[in-house]
């Protein structure tokens, strides 16, 4: 059977304005509409006929391409093939577009038909926090953490719900802009689920849910970060009465490190040395993400100097590459001398030794800034 144009199921011009568009489509709908044809085949076929052209023509992508291939540009690979066209629409999905097309009067289950149409029900997600110290960021982990979930509570029983008697619909009889219709609406005693309580445990809700802790065993990949969210599926709230689990949503939150401090994928830390340490150079171990690293002190190393450990930072979410450690030295002064220190640091100053000298090449306050941006 060949199709007709588009164009000319709604009536239409080919310049028509969306606005126009709608109006035909509006009209067409109206006058087949099956609940005013009943058992009408014709009727219904010009009906989907009509829901098909207002389905392209009322989208500019797809009538842009009805224009230049015609039809041959609504089937198949490369097609406009997917959400429900080409190969004929049903009746769902045109009555879930009359709602941007009536104004939301027939919103929901749809209409006519009758057929039942359950829905399976999700249990709502639930969010928990987790704090997590750098290491485990970087490295991944595995952490068992107690969540309080709505659960099923045992020996709750459910039955068919008498409102719908299992349908999870209800017809209505509406007043409409097409006249009185019978209409299809969620039921309202089971929310569509087509069955309710019936045994209710004490303690239990009227859906037969009753709070309870669980312990939860969640995976950490290597690379979280602050702020990430990960999702445990179905490890959140049940559903009443044979509905999906909602999932378990964590958000990974950043525990601050008592020695190293985060700036992006840089990490930064403070490294006291003693004054000897500073004038006779030493090697001192240092806490990393990767592990304790031993890093060297060059003798006559100045307050205030900045080492640079390349790579040792966080691995960068975006690159293979990774961020820098910075440890940033600073000499304690001693404060409380013995009385041999204190007599040999006399003598040095008053032989005019140990003073300050600096040659000019040292780097400045600014220079050092300058460097880590570099
Ligand atoms: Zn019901």
């Amino acid at each position: 059977m060949s199709k007709r144009d588009y164009y000319e199921v709604l009536g239409i011009s080919k310049s028509a304005s969306q606005e126009e568009i709608k109006k035909a489509y509006r009209k067409m709908a109206i006058k087949y509409h099956p609940d005013k044809n009943p058992g009408d085949k014709e009727a219904e076929e010009n009906f989907k006929e009509a829901a098909e052209a207002y389905e392209v023509l009322s989208d500019e992508n797809k009538r842009a391409r009805y224009d230049q291939y015609g039809h041959a540009g609504t089937g198949g690979a490369g097609g406009f093939g997917g959400a429900g066209f080409g190969g004929g629409m049903n009746m769902e999905d045109i009555f879930s577009q009359f709602g941007d097309i009536f104004g939301g009067h027939f919103g929901g289950g749809g209409f006519g038909g009758g057929q039942a149409r359950t829905q399976q029900v999700r249990g709502s997600n639930l969010r928990v926090r987790l704090k997590l110290n750098l290491e485990e960021m970087v490295n991944g982990t595995q952490k068992t953490i107690k969540v309080k979930k709505m659960k099923l509570a045992p020996g709750a029983t459910s039955k068919t719900c008498p409102a719908c008697n299992g349908t999870g619909v209800q017809m209505k009889v509406m007043n409409t802009m097409f006249g009185q219709m019978q209409t299809q609406q969620t039921c309202a005693t089971c929310q569509g689920i087509g069955k309710v309580a019936d045994k209710i445990p004490a303690g239990a809700n009227a859906q037969g849910l009753i709070k309870e802790d669980e312990e939860v065993t969640i995976n950490i990949p290597a690379g979280a970060r602050d702020g990430i969210q990960l999702n445990v599926r179905g490890k959140g709230n049940d559903a009443p009465f044979g509905g999906m689990p909602g999932d378990l949503l964590v958000v990974v939150e950043e525990e601050e490190d008592k020695n190293i401090k985060r700036e992006g994928d840089n990490l930064h830390q403070e490294l006291y040395i003693s004054f000897a340490e500073a004038a006779l150079g030493t090697q001192k171990e240092i806490p990393t993400v990767g592990g304790k690293v031993k890093i060297k002190v060059d003798a006559g190393t100045q307050s205030g100097k900045i080492l640079r450990l390349a790579g040792k930072g966080l691995p960068s979410i975006d690159s293979y590459s990774n961020g820098d450690m910075f440890v940033h030295i600073n000499v304690w002064t001693p404060q409380n001398l013995t009385k041999e220190q204190r007599d040999f640091f006399e003598s040095q100053m008053n032989n005019g030794e140990m003073v300050a000298e600096p040659s000019g090449k040292e780097k400045t306050f600014f220079d050092k800034v300058r460097d880590l941006f570099n």
